[in-house]
């Protein structure tokens, strides 16, 4: 019953006018209820004061606003991480975190209850696919991230769809959380300040190149021949590494900014001198950036190790001497189970 109201916190300004203006009401009553939304997050419209009685109830009868249970909220020792955990309506968790880096405050989000792409070396792919999120409970993770920052004194510069999930296989809910995020009269976060990580779902990087939607993108490249990727990325049994390679230059083409290639190295698997030059190597033309993440250990599977510092040290030599410039990826929260990988999470009893 209740999903059949619409849900204020995932409609957008042009939606929310249409719907004010079916309740026949002056249109500035959308910024009116927009403000309520972000700058103040109520969770039920009857606390929208300034907004007429009969809206209030009109508003009440056509719509819910999405709120996710909180429930726990865990900070790492050194406080650059804090990880929420939220409880959805039909009793599945996901997870989101905050990351401190500098001056930046990054909220890693989640697009799905699990994931079905199932790669064998991330926690989350263990939990098999559970459920999409809806675009109202992509925007509520940031918004009560945003609001825990804020009690801080500090505020979200930056949103990575990294957390649970592909955020490709749920792409119309994912655009439109994407939308929401970068209005202005909401959270007016800038497009180049959003990252979505994919795995490597080439229809959906088709689809969100073609958007106006102007978001970075991160594809998980994680190996550099078919026959690694493929043991460790299921997926990669239909999109290949050359198909990757051939999408981000079309990215680069259409969108005038290159793709991030993410590269988890595994101790073993893709952490070898002769991965280092087949990345060069494939990488060598295409116009993007290189961000090396070391593995970031789990219980549930001791194959994946993190390479040793020696390991990581000459791998980045060698990256080096090929004149080719990346980024490490310091995880934060690793103590906290907050890092790349680690979120997972079973209904607990
Ligand atoms: N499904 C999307 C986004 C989620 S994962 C994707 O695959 O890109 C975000 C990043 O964490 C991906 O690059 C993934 O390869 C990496 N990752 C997964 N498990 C990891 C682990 N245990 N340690 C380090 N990185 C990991």
């Amino acid at each position: 019953m209740t999903s059949r109201l619409y849900d204020l916190k995932a409609m957008l300004p042009g939606e929310l006018n249409q719907l004010v203006g079916e309740l026949e009401e002056p249109a500035y009553r959308t910024r009116q209820i927009l403000n309520w939304l972000y700058a103040k997050g109520v969770r039920d419209v009857r606390e929208m004061t300034n907004v007429s009685k009969i809206l209030r109830e009109k508003l009440a009868e056509r719509t819910r606003i999405t709120w996710l249970h909180l429930v726990r909220r865990q900070e790492s020792a050194t406080g650059e991480a804090v990880k929420f955990l939220f409880e959805l309506p039909t009793g599945q968790r996901i997870e989101s975190v905050l990351i401190a880096d500098g001056t930046r405050r990054t909220a890693c989000l989640s697009s799905q209850v699990g994931c079905p792409l199932d790669c064998k070396f991330c926690a989350t792919g263990r939990m098999g696919m559970i459920a999409n999120l809806e675009a109202g409970q992509i925007v509520d993770q940031l918004l009560q991230v945003n609001h825990f920052a804020r009690g801080r004194g500090e505020k979200v510069t930056n949103v990575v769809m990294m957390g649970m999930g592909e955020p490709l296989l749920n792409y119309s809910a994912v655009a439109r959380a994407l939308k929401l995020m970068r209005l202005k009269e909401g959270i007016g976060l800038g497009g180049r300040k959003i990252t979505v990580s994919t795995a490597g779902y080439i229809p959906g990087i088709r689809r969100l190149m073609a958007e106006d939607l102007n978001v970075g993108l991160a594809i998980s490249l994680n190996a550099t021949t078919d026959q690694m990727r493929e043991q460790l990325m299921p997926i990669n049994r239909k999109y290949k590494i050359a198909d990757l390679l051939a999408v981000a230059r079309e990215f680069f083409a259409r969108r005038g900014y290159g793709v991030t290639f993410e590269y988890v190295l595994m101790a073993g698997l893709t952490d070898a001198d002769a991965d280092a030059r087949r990345l060069a190597e494939l990488t060598r033309d295409i116009p993007c950036k290189i961000n090396l993440i070391p593995y970031n250990e789990t219980d549930a599977d001791r194959r994946f190790r993190r390479p040793s510092c020696r390991r990581l040290e000459q791998f980045y030599q060698v990256l080096r001497g090929c004149r080719v410039e990346f980024t490490v990826r310091h995880s934060r929260g690793r103590d906290i189970d907050a890092a790349c990988g680690q979120l997972y999470h079973r209904r607990e009893k």
